[in-house]
């Protein structure tokens, strides 16, 4: 048990310019707080300004265009299972959330934070890369547009400026004919952080692989040679078991979607 609980700074922000307003003084965004605050009990949470943002309406909507299905970026693992849409054309969305952590979790924690906690072990980045996923960066400067493809530039280092917060994430919806497939290995079949994670779309000759655990970040391929891909041994697995999980995943998604 441990005997000192460290003091920190917590405000609320009350709308998305106060959000913004608070970046610039220093203040970090907690989400849902389902990697936060295992760091915060851990005793591992150096920064000590840290704003909630969970109270923000803005960034909790599902809208849907012709072209794309727009989601906030507190949009938890609950909202992406119970949306029909998301349902219909992004399958690999509803896999993804449905085997990340239990329902308290799923409830609480969002695919925002999913994204920037940028562990290379979560289970929707997989899904969002292979969906073409692009992710708005706001600050008090304006938003921007990125592809999620070059949001991760490496172990925990992405291309997020301290003063912007993810507001939005967006996915082209023309992915809705091609054959979807998606793995999640881990030590069980729930409540477990992913040895490997695989989640691929095709359609033809096209075809969209990434994965996850298998690299510093979650990796994008656009085809399905594998040699990109650079396992590591750790507390939870092996390089070469994850090489060889990995090589299994490409066959058995090759085969499902020939
Ligand atoms: C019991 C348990 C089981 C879990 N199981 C899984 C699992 O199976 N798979 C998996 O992938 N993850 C799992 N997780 C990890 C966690 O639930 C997810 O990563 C979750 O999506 C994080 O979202 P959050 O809103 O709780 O993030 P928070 O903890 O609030 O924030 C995480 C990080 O993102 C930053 N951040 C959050 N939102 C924004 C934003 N909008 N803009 C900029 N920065 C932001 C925060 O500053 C912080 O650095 C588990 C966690 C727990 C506690």
């Amino acid at each position: 048990m441990r005997s000192h609980v460290p003091s920190y700074e917590l405000v609320v922000a009350r709308d998305l310019p106060h959000a913004l307003s608070m970046l610039t003084e220093g203040f970090r965004p907690i989400a849902g707080g389902t990697d936060v605050m295992v760091l915060f009990e851990a005793g591992k949470l150096a920064h000590k300004k840290w704003m909630s943002i969970r109270g923000l309406p803005e960034l909790r909507t599902i809208d849907v265009t012709p072209d794309h299905i727009t989601f906030g970026a507190l949009t938890t693992y609950t909202d992406v299972r119970r949306s029909a849409i998301i349902a219909a054309e992004f399958p690999l969305m509803i896999e993804a959330a449905a085997l990340t952590g239990g329902i308290a979790t799923q409830n609480r924690g969002t695919i925002g934070g999913n994204i920037v906690n940028a562990s290379p072990a979560a289970d929707t980045p997989p899904a969002l890369l292979v969906y073409d996923a692009e992710v708005e960066l706001t600050s008090p400067r304006g938003s921007r547009w990125v592809p999620y493809t070059q949001f991760h530039k490496g172990y925990k280092v992405m291309d997020l400026a301290s003063d912007e917060l993810l507001t939005r994430i967006r996915l082209p919806r023309k992915f809705a004919s091609w054959t979807h497939f998606y793995r999640k290995v881990g030590t069980r079949r729930a409540q477990a952080i992913s040895k490997v994670c695989f989640a691929g779309v095709r359609r033809g000759d096209q075809m969209r692989v990434a994965l996850g655990s298998v690299g510093p970040a979650p990796i994008f391929l656009e085809n399905s040679d594998i040699s990109a891909i650079s396992p590591i041994d750790d507390v939870r697995s092996t390089a070469r078991y994850r090489m060889q999980v990995a090589k299994n995943l490409m066959e058995e998604f090759l085969h499902a979607s020939a």
